[in-house]
């Protein structure tokens, strides 16, 4: 039995994270959780999953659930979500958080050891060095759980890094991806978060219209793969069916497949290096998809894209930078204060003004996400 702890459960990785461990009540058990504000939501995962330990965002939310669930341990805010994090009952870590606020716990549980199943994309954009570092230091396992990067996990397993060629990540290309750049001017948050192929949360279905979430992920493949930025190339796929491949030096390549169905790569890093059935996910067939569809990566189209890769070489806190950047300009999206394409212009004008330090300490990056942060508001 692998007792989970899971930060961010009432969100769209968390809840399907829950899926999979109610779908193998033998092999999973939930020890510890986080959740930020959907109380109820959480009183429901309490009560079905019976956790040991649960943080949520407010000390109010946290006394309230308290005094209902006398048999759980409650903590809240910052403190609780790291103690949910090394929680001493737990075998491995799902970091399912949104935003950088993830930071902090992952490099706890990496420091204990535990193994971590890393969803949360801000962690390694704004940190990968310190993650990464801190990792080899301590022999923790940090496996992706990103559709793309757990692909390239997959077709990784037992090749030798030194006969990789590069990797090549897969994108949908979002939800505006058959409009071109002067069709974006005026479209509505409505619009923007329905996305063809997958249902996720909010922010990142914004960050697949506007492509930062390739550019994103592209940073956390450097990371993760320990791989240079030339040797990462992002593809058009419109179908995601194919999650992600690895290209060799002798021009063979090994894809991983699947349907899009995120509790697939979930499940993989829970079970790994083991595989178990998904009673209630759906087969791929091929043969009633007919056909696959590939195209090369507009850059002008797609300007985060390129300030990804910008950043992502620049290395220092200028990924930092632009994620917060990015995180300020989709939420002001997402509450209907600025235009879809202002995202873009917001990102650009923090990634101008900021001067990047390099090899930044965990301090040095806080203290450039926050200033991002301030920076951004008084332009919005
Ligand atoms: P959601 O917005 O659906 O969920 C976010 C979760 O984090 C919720 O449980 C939320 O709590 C909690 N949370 C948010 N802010 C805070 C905070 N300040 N303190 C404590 N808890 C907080 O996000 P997703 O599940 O879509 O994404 C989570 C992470 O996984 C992101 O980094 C995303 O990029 C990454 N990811 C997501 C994929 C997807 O398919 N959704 C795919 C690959 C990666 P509450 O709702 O209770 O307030
Ligand atoms: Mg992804």
């Amino acid at each position: 039995m692998k007792k989970i702890s899971l930060l961010g459960a009432t969100g769209s990785i968390g809840i399907q994270t829950l899926d999979v461990i109610r779908e193998h009540p033998e092999e999973f058990s939930l020890a510890a959780l986080s959740a930020g504000r959907n109380i109820p939501l959480c009183r429901k995962i309490i009560s079905e999953f019976h956790p040991e330990f649960v943080s949520v965002k407010n000390k109010e939310d946290a006394e309230a659930l308290r005094a209902e669930f006398p048999g759980t341990v409650f903590s809240y805010g910052p403190d609780g979500l790291q103690e949910a994090a090394v929680y001493y009952k737990t075998d491995i870590l799902v970091n399912a958080v949104l935003g950088s606020v993830g930071l902090s716990p992952t490099l706890e549980a990496i420091k204990l050891g535990r193994p971590v199943a890393i969803a949360n994309k801000e962690t390694l954009v704004t940190a990968g060095h310190l993650v990464m570092e801190a990792a080899k230091q301590h022999g923790t396992q940090i496996i992706p759980v990103d559709s793309e990067h757990s692909a390239i996990f997959q077709a990784l397993q037992g090749e030798r890094e030194k006969n990789i060629e590069r990797l090549v990540v897969t994108a949908s290309g979002g939800s505006f991806r058959d409009r071109c750049r002067n069709e974006l001017a005026n479209v509505t948050v409505k619009e923007a978060l329905n996305h063809p192929n997958w249902s996720m949360g909010a922010k990142i279905t914004i960050d697949s219209a506007t492509m930062m979430n390739k550019g994103l992920e592209v940073i956390e493949a450097h990371w993760l793969f320990s791989m240079p930025y030339e040797k990462i190339s992002v593809l058009l796929h419109k179908e995601s069916i194919i999650h992600s491949m690895v290209e060799f030096h002798d021009s063979s390549i090994i894809a991983q497949l699947g349907t899009p169905d995120m509790r697939v790569p979930i499940q993989y890093a829970l079970s790994y290096p083991d595989r178990m059935p998904l009673p209630s996910g759906k087969r791929l067939r091929l043969e009633e998809i007919g056909k696959l569809h590939f195209a090369e990566m507009d850059f002008d189209r797609f300007r985060c894209l390129r300030f990804a890769y910008e950043a992502g070489k620049t290395g220092g806190t200028m990924p930092s930078v632009m994620n917060a950047a990015n995180e300020v300009a989709v939420a002001a999206f997402l509450e209907g204060r600025i235009k879809f394409l202002e995202i873009e212009d917001l990102i650009e004008k923090a990634l101008i003004a900021h001067k990047s330090s390099a090899n930044p300490d965990l301090e040095t990056i806080q203290a450039a996400d926050s200033e991002t942060r301030k920076f951004v508001k008084s332009l919005v």
